[in-house]
C-alpha cells in the first residue's frame, strides 16, 4: 500500500492540508512534550534577553510529533522571519549559498529531512552554522581564489527522523537537541479535542479518546482519523461524531484497537509465519512484504518497538510474546521448552 493511502501513516499527506490550520501557534499551544516545551521556552527567553538569535536546535523522532510545528512556534515566539526547506530540495552547494545570503540577522532557516542534504551541501553548511561565513570558490584549479563573506547571524532548525544518519559535525553544530517521543493517548485526545473544537464539529467525549488510543500516539495520525471519523458521522450519521460512529468508521478502515493497520499487522505476522518469530534483517522483510525497508524503518517500526511487539537485536528484527498475543498466534518459548527448537509458531 502506498503511505499516501495509508491512513495511520505518520507521514504528511495531500490531504492533511487544512492541518496547517490547526497547528499551533505559540508554545502554550504545544501539547505534551513537557520537557522540550520547557527548554525551548528557556532558549527562547535567554537569546530575547540578550537580544541574540537562538542557537542552533534539531529535533528528531518519527513523523507527525510536531517537528515543523515547533519550528513555526518558535519562529513565532521569537520574532523572528522563517525560510522553509528541506534536505532534498538543496541540490546543490549553489542552492544553499543562494539561501543563506538572503537571510538576514535572526531569520530562522528550518531544514527538514536534514539527513538527506549532500556532502557538498554540508561543507557550506559547517562554517556558516559556526561562524556565519560562507566560504566561495572563485574559477578552478591552481587559480582558484576563496572568497569569504560573512553572513547575518541566523539559526538553523533542523529536523529528522534518522539522527543516525546525520554526519556527526552536522550534528554537533547544533546547540540544542531534543527528541520527540510518541505522546500519550490523553495528549493526543487534547489535540484532537482543540482541532474538532476550531472545525466546529460536535463530538463526544469518548469518541475523542477512542480516537487517540488508535492514533499510535501520533498527532497527525488523531488528526486524520478526526477528519475520516467526520467524513463517515456526515455520510452515514447526523453529522454528530459519537463513540458508535467513531467505532464504525475505524472498522471500515481496518484500524485495530491499537491503531495497526493492515501493514503493521503484514510485518508482524511475515516475521512470525514465515521467519519463525526472527531475528531476520529489515531488508528481507520489505522484499516479503514489498515495501520499502527504509519505509519500514522510518514509518512503521518505531510505533511496533515503542508498544513492545518488535525488539531490534543486532541480527534483525524479532517479534514479542506481546505480537504473538494481539495476533492471536500461539507462542512456545523455546528456553522454557528446548525440545520445541525452532517451533514457536503453532
Ligand atoms: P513533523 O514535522 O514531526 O512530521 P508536524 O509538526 O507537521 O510533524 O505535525 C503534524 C500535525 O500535528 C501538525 O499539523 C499539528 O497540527 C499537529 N501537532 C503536532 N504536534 C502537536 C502538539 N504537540 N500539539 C498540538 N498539535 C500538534
Amino acid at each position: 500500500m502506498s503511505e499516501e493511502r495509508r491512513v495511520v501513516s505518520g507521514q504528511a499527506k495531500k490531504t492533511d492540508r487544512d492541518n496547517i490550520a490547526l497547528r499551533p501557534r505559540r508554545l502554550a499551544d504545544i501539547v505534551g512534550q513537557d520537557r522540550v516545551r520547557e527548554n525551548l521556552s528557556i532558549i527562547i527567553d535567554a537569546a530575547t534577553a540578550r537580544q541574540e538569535p537562538i542557537d542552533h536546535i534539531l529535533f528528531y523522532g518519527p513523523p507527525g510529533l510536531g517537528k515543523t510545528s515547533l519550528a513555526y512556534v518558535i519562529a513565532n515566539e521569537a520574532g523572528a522571519n522563517i525560510r522553509v526547506t528541506a534536505g532534498p530540495a538543496i541540490e546543490r552547494a549553489g542552492d544553499l549559498a543562494a539561501i543563506l545570503t538572503h537571510l538576514k540577522q535572526g531569520d530562522i532557516l528550518f531544514i527538514d529531512e536534514v539527513h538527506r542534504l549532500g556532502k557538498a551541501v554540508e561543507e557550506i553548511l559547517y562554517p556558516a552554522m559556526e561562524d556565519f561565513v560562507l566560504d566561495i570558490v572563485i574559477g578552478k584549479g591552481p587559480a582558484a581564489k576563496t572568497l569569504r563573506l560573512n553572513l547575518p547571524r541566523f539559526t538553523v532548525i533542523g529536523a529528522t527522523t534518522r539522527l543516525a544518519l546525520l554526519a556527526s559535525p552536522l550534528r554537533d553544530r547544533f546547540g540544542a537537541r531534543f527528541r520527540l517521543d510518541f505522546y500519550d493517548p490523553a495528549a493526543i485526545e487534547r489535540i484532537v479535542t482543540r482541532a474538532a473544537n476550531m472545525l466546529d464539529l460536535e463530538m463526544d467525549d469518548e469518541a475523542a479518546l477512542e480516537i487517540a488510543q488508535r492514533a499510535r500516539g501520533t498527532p497527525r495520525v488523531g488528526l486524520r482519523l478526526l477528519r475520516r471519523v467526520r467524513d463517515y458521522a456526515e455520510a452515514r450519521a447526523d453529522g454528530v461524531i459519537t463513540i458508535a460512529a467513531t467505532r464504525e468508521a475505524l472498522a471500515l478502515m481496518d484500524i485495530d484497537q491499537l491503531g495497526l493497520d493492515d501493514v503493521d499487522r503484514r510485518i508482524l505476522s511475515t516475521i512470525i509465519e514465515k521467519f519463525g518469530g526472527g531475528p531476520v534483517g529489515l531488508d528481507t522483510i520489505g522484499a516479503a512484504i514489498s515495501e520499502d525497508s527504509a519505509t519500514i524503518m522510518d514509518v512503521y517500526e518505531p510505533y511496533l518497538i515503542q508498544l513492545g511487539f518488535i525488539d531490534r537485536t543486532p541480527r534483525g528484527r524479532a517479534c514479542t510474546i506481546h505480537a504473538y498475543k494481539h495476533l492471536g498466534i500461539h507462542f512456545e518459548d523455546e528456553a522454557a521448552d528446548p525440545s520445541e527448537g525452532q517451533q514457536r509458531l503453532l
